[in-house]
């Protein structure tokens, strides 16, 4: 089996790194970053979405696992001092894989044919580069609120745990294939009105974000920032593609959820 690791790049992610290289290659796995079948993060979520960004192109033959070098994370959930045990796993006994749903973003520009394609593990954001955002708001088609106020928020069941938390989202588990719309200090009076809770649509429920003017917008796919003019429209569903984690003992999602949030 072809395996691949990416660290941090920190002294502790990058000494462990070698370690798990160097295990791997005695039990005559092969070493491959261009289509590896397993590939293991080691540093935190962070890393693993790194990763996951490097091999959007080939989430169907990959399996990833996280080694944390920090604390706890989602993605990132085995410990330093387990690494011989896990490496033993993947080299000796066929994995369990887990898959998770995605979303699915299509950004288009005014007067362009072609759209831009993302994949996200966390989440989107929409921001203003100046002044609020004014974005009118389609749900499977029809129109549904005039959002005005700091952004909003996208998130995949396994990224609600995430940026979605800090803005009163529920956390959702990651077998539910759906997306969640948070919003960010929305500006409701009067003359403005959005539903002001968090909306969770399932599969095909599709989500577009229409500018009301020719703004600049700060998008954010995960850890990637894109700064863009000219938008028609955010369209944002669940992904026909999942992601898929290598399972090597059970650590049910609330027991993470647990262990990070509240106490050990
Ligand atoms: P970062 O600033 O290091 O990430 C912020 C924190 O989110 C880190 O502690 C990270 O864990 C953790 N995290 C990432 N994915 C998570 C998940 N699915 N569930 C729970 N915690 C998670 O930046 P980054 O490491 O590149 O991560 C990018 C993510 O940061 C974005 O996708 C967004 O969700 C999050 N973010 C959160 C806020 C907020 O909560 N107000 C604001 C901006 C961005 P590690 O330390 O293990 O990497
Ligand atoms: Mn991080």
């Amino acid at each position: 089996m072809k395996f691949f690791v990416k660290s941090r790049g920190d002294d502790d992610s990058n000494l462990l790194t070698e370690k798990i290289r160097h295990y791997l290659l005695e039990f005559a796995m092969e070493e491959s970053k261009e289509s590896p079948e397993i590939v293991i993060s080691v540093g935190g979520d962070g890393t693993l979405l790194e990763a996951f960004h490097q091999y959007t192109d080939r989430l169907d033959e990959i399996a990833f696992v996280g080694v944390h070098t920090g604390h706890l994370g989602f993605y990132a959930d085995w410990q330093p001092d387990e690494v011989e045990k896990l490496v033993i796993h993947i080299a000796k006994t066929p994995f369990k894989v887990v898959e998770y749903p995605l979303l699915e973003v299509t950004i288009r520009h005014q007067g362009e044919r072609l759209s831009d394609r993302y994949l996200a593990l966390n989440e989107c954001t929409v921001k203003s580069m100046e002044g609020s955002v004014v974005m009118d708001i389609e749900i499977k088609g029809d129109a549904f609120e005039t959002f005005r106020g700091d952004g909003l928020c996208i998130s995949t069941p396994s990224g609600s745990t995430a940026y979605n938390k800090a803005l009163g989202g529920a956390i959702l588990h990651p077998s539910l294939s759906s997306i969640q719309l948070a919003e960010m200090a929305s500006i409701n009076n009067r003359v403005y009105r959005t539903i002001g809770s968090p909306l969770v649509l399932p599969q095909h429920h599709t989500c577009f974000m229409k500018p009301k003017y020719a703004d600049q917008f700060r998008v954010t796919v995960d850890h990637y920032n894109l700064y863009e003019d000219n938008i028609q429209s955010i369209q944002c569903r669940v992904a026909d593609e999942r992601v898929r984690f290598a399972r090597f003992r059970p650590f049910p999602f609330w027991k993470r959820v647990k262990e990070s949030f509240i106490a050990e």
